[in-house]
Order: C-alpha cells, then sequence, then structure tokens
C-alpha cells in the first residue's frame, strides 16, 4: 500500500525518489507542507488546504512549481494510483538544492514530495478522549506558516508521551494557543471559544469546518484567546485537525475537565463533523 510517490512530474516508487543532500529543506527546513485528508478516495476540503498553502509560500517567498489547479489533479491521480480510500495525502515543497548558505539561490527549482498513507477514523480517542498536558509554546512568530520546521512541535508531543499524556497544550505566559498538531476549542456555558486565527496558531482547515459546523447548529461561536485557568475550568474541551478531527480533552495537566468526560458539545460537533465527511 502507499507505494506510489508522487515527485512534481512523475508518479514513481519510493526507491527512485532521490533527494540531494543539499535540499534546502534538510539544511533549513525551508519548504511548505500539508497534510490533507482522503475520504472515500476524495480530498477533504482541498481550497482551505490549498488556501494555506499558497498563503505560507508566498510569506516564505517560495514560487509554487506548479499551479494548485495541477497540483490539485495529481494528488487526486496519487490517490488513484495508490487505491487508497480513508487516509491522508502528504505533501511538501521545499526551496530547492543549492550548497549551503543561507540568501535564496539564484538556481535551485523547488522540489516535491507526495504520498499517501492509509489512517483510519481515530476511532477509540474521539470515543474516549485524551489527556493532555501544558508545555510553553517556544515557537517562532509565524505559527500561522505551515513550514516543514517543527522542532518546537515535536519536542512537546515528546514531553507530552514522557508524561503518559496523549497531546500537549502550548502557552505562551498562560495563554493557551494549539496544541503540537492540532487546534484545541474550550466550551463555557454554551459557547465554544478557541484562538482568533492570528499568526500565534496555525489556521486549521478542520478548526474552520467545525466554527462554521458550530454556527449552523446555533452554538455560540467566539474566537478569543483564553488562559490555561480557563481552560481548567472549562465545561469542555476538545482538539480539531485533520486526522484527530474532533477529540475530546478529558484532563489536563492530571486534573478533569468538568466531570472527566466528552461533553455534549462536543459531542454535537463530531457528528456534525462526521456527517460532513459524507
Ligand atoms: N495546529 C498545528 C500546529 C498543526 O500542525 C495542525 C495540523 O497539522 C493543526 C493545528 C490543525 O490543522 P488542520 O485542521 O488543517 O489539520
Amino acid at each position: 500500500m502507499s507505494s506510489v510517490y508522487w515527485d512534481g512530474r512523475r508518479f514513481v516508487g519510493k526507491e527512485e525518489i532521490r533527494i540531494s543532500p543539499d535540499d534546502r529543506g534538510y539544511y533549513f527546513g525551508d519548504g511548505v507542507y500539508e497534510v490533507f485528508r482522503v475520504y472515500g478516495g476524495r480530498l477533504y476540503e482541498p481550497k482551505a488546504h490549498f488556501d494555506r498553502l499558497v498563503r505560507t509560500a508566498d510569506g516564505l517567498r517560495l514560487k509554487l512549481p506548479l499551479s494548485v489547479e495541477a497540483i490539485e489533479e495529481n494528488l487526486t491521480r496519487l490517490i488513484a494510483h495508490n487505491r487508497l480510500s480513508e487516509g491522508t495525502v502528504y505533501m511538501q515543497i521545499t526551496r530547492g538544492a543549492a550548497p549551503r548558505s543561507h540568501p535564496f539561490p539564484q538556481e535551485a527549482e523547488p522540489v516535491v514530495l507526495a504520498y499517501c498513507n492509509e489512517v483510519p477514523r481515530p476511532a477509540a480517542s474521539m470515543e474516549a478522549g485524551i489527556k493532555a498536558i501544558t508545555v510553553p509554546d517556544i515557537r517562532w512568530l509565524r505559527c500561522d506558516y505551515k513550514t516543514l520546521n517543527l522542532l518546537p512541535n515535536v519536542l512537546a508531543k515528546q514531553e507530552a508521551l514522557d508524561a503518559g499524556a496523549q497531546d500537549a497544550i502550548l502557552h505562551r505566559d498562560g495563554t493557551v494557543t494549539e496544541c503540537s498538531a492540532s487546534n484545541i476549542m474550550i466550551v463555557k456555558d454554551g459557547a465554544v471559544v478557541t484562538h482568533p486565527a492570528d499568526n500565534w496558531i496555525l489556521h486549521g482547515v478542520t478548526r474552520g469546518v467545525v466554527l462554521r459546523l458550530a454556527r449552523a447548529s446555533e452554538i455560540e461561536t467566539i474566537e478569543r484567546a483564553f488562559t490555561v485557568e480557563e481552560l481548567l475550568n472549562a465545561d469542555e474541551a476538545f482538539i480539531t485537525g485533520t486526522t484527530v478531527e474532533v477529540t475530546p480533552v478529558v484532563a489536563v495537566d492530571g486534573q478533569a475537565i468538568d466531570n472527566g468526560s466528552p461533553g455534549p458539545v462536543t459531542r454535537r460537533l463530531q457528528r456534525e463533523f462526521a456527517a460532513t465527511i459524507g
């Protein structure tokens, strides 16, 4: 499964992919990426993912080697080649290969890599919820760009696992931003509260879908930053992301959120989300 890769030009086996040791992704994390969900053999919310890809590429002044339409067409072909029904497509585009030097290289061509993974929906954690810890957010000031530089996210996730939790909730001086690879929302007095889509968080595609679903369900939504204390005193908490969908958070730093089981607003949004998958 998942044996066919796309290198920006051809569909080839993994063993045929040749990435230069001079690739700037390898030296500097100089590139953009996206993780798309595939349901029923089709890309989920492709426009939102491509809009974010273009926004990040513009921010990094990295010229995409193909139009968004051509990329989408090739990812659709990649899914077909791999006969993928339920899973993800990972795609990254680096600034290309050039002798190691900080300035943008004159000659380098962007290097594309895309492949599929079979990934089931996370039924068990969506049902039971996860435990999380809080960790200082030590990332840079453009967390809205989806770049290959993920070391703070990697460290935070590992810290959570080492502590016996499933994920890390990031905060800046007590203000919650997001998680290591997902956005976070709390429910207080019936309203869904989440950090605004600014430079401090990744503008999650799932976050956007869930806010839209909440509004359509006449659940109040408030985009404002909240504190770790508000999180600990929330009625409900959940994370959103391409692979985690809507996953309840039932304990933070060893303290139960409300009664320690997923709440009714979270359950409602999980159902609404599942209905969008078709
Ligand atoms: N925040 C971070 C830091 C992420 O890495 C991700 C996804 O990888 C998300 C949020 C959720 O974004 P999306 O819903 O587009 O998957």
